[in-house]
């Protein structure tokens, strides 16, 4: 599962005008998850509940539907934290906005949502509040706090909230929220080696040689990369074998020049233990033994929201970068050490080689021709459509077609005899 395009838009070409939000702001929110009939929400059974009956109550707004993978993996999420909330003091309550097709499809995910839904039919308020709250993508949960029910006071990311910080995060008060922050701040820190691989029970990672256990001690000194991915995962198996090339590449290098020293280690989310032996099995790298409960501490303590993912720590234990993949696809093994400084210098490398490069050419994988972009010139991250890989930075590009392709993976043509138009 990739989950770079995991935000679906949502967004609606309806704009509320400014008349309208400087309107809404001095109303009490409640009031527009009614209308002029209707002064209730549908509670989990179909019964009326009072909107009134929200008042005093941390409100989360859920913009949610049920054909969307990353909606259904985040509902679980919520269903936990607002049983532990909703009777505390202030309460929580949860009012789902469905962005689901159909009425059958709507009842079908309500059947595990134990709080209120807007009513399906109600389009015109499900409409009005993503304009209102400016919601993007889906799943999306908009927090407002009892005391100030304002659009522009609302929190907007209680999805990557719950994800980081889990149930902690409540009561989601911007007081909260900074000590939280200022928590993880102090945790990256004080950050090791020692402190993030091991556990009361362990100090070893899993290798292939004879002894097969490896002191995570011995990791002191070196630059590690921390690799989550899982077998299931295509995206995983297709960056892995890309992965293990690069590593014997800097391992090479390395080895040659003496001093430094590099080593990976898988962090398996793998379903169960048969394939995670098996997907190991094809890497020279060590790895945290499978279901392991310091997997599920790393995950949250680098925020990684997909697999595949690399982070890469220094050899002091701090981290260098999350982007680990990105570089590897951008620039291979010489990405190593993945520094600042040292991507700051491929990136000016980058920059001179595009200078080269036409402006505009015919691939074998698209029929139209593409331009040549830049994150300056209407670039920015994207899923090279030839490798399937992340891109940043320099591209060719199909505007129409949104295709876009690392300038490494075009693959020169003519213009193709078939092609119905000539783009200027
Ligand atoms: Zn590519
Ligand atoms: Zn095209």
């Amino acid at each position: 599962m990739t989950q770079e395009a995991v935000r679906v838009r949502v967004r609606d070409s309806n704009n509320a005008t400014e008349e309208g939000d400087q309107e809404f702001k001095n109303t009490n929110f409640l009031s527009i998850l009614a209308t002029e009939d209707r002064d209730f929400l549908l509670s989990a059974t179909g019964s009326q509940v009072k909107i009134s009956e929200l008042e005093g109550k941390i409100v989360g707004i859920y913009f949610s539907a049920n054909w969307y993978p990353p909606c259904k993996n985040f509902t679980p999420l919520l269903v936990n934290a607002f049983e532990e909330f909703k009777s505390q003091t202030p309460g929580f309550e949860v009012v789902f906005v469905s962005c689901d097709e159909d009425l059958d499809a709507f009842n079908n995910y309500r059947a595990c949502m134990p709080w209120l839904a807007i009513p399906f039919s109600d389009l015109n308020t499900k409409k009005n509040l993503n304009s209102r709250f400016d919601v993007e993508g889906i799943p999306s949960l908009i927090i407002l706090q009892p005391d100030n029910y304002k659009v522009d006071e609302a929190i907007h990311d209680g999805v990557e909230l719950l994800y980081r910080y889990g149930k902690q995060a409540f009561p989601f008060t911007k007081e909260r929220l900074q000590e939280l922050q200022e928590r993880e701040r102090e945790k990256h820190e004080n950050q090791t080696l020692m402190n993030l691989l091991t556990s009361q029970n362990r100090d070893f990672l899993l290798g292939h040689s004879t002894s097969k256990l490896v002191p995570v001690a011995s990791l002191k000194g070196k630059t590690v990369g921390l690799y989550f991915s899982a077998q299931w995962c295509f995206p995983g198996v297709k960056f892995t074998s890309r992965l293990i090339s690069i590593y014997q590449k800097i391992k090479e290098v390395l080895l040659e020049n003496g001093g430094e020293d590099f080593e990976i280690v898988f962090v398996s989310t793998d379903h169960d233990e048969l394939s995670f032996n098996l997907f190991f099995g094809t890497m020279p790298w060590l790895a945290l033994p499978f279901n392991d409960p310091t997997i599920k501490n790393l995950t949250k303590h680098f925020d990684v929201q997909w697999i595949p993912s690399l982070v890469i720590l220094g050899p002091d234990g701090k981290t260098v970068t999350k982007k680990g993949r990105n570089l590897v696809n951008l620039y291979q093994e010489n990405a190593y050490p993945f520094t600042e400084a040292r991507t700051a210098l491929l990136e000016k490398q980058m920059d001179e080689e595009a200078k080269s490069l036409p402006k505009s050419k015919y691939h074998v994988g698209h029929r139209h021709e593409l331009t040549l972009v830049s994150e300056g010139s209407g670039g920015g991250p994207y899923i090279c459509c030839d490798c399937d890989e992340q891109g940043l930075g320099w591209a060719y590009q199909c505007m129409e077609c949104g295709y876009e392709v690392h300038p490494k993976c075009t693959k020169s043509a003519e213009r193709p005899p078939g092609s119905d138009r000539q783009r200027s």
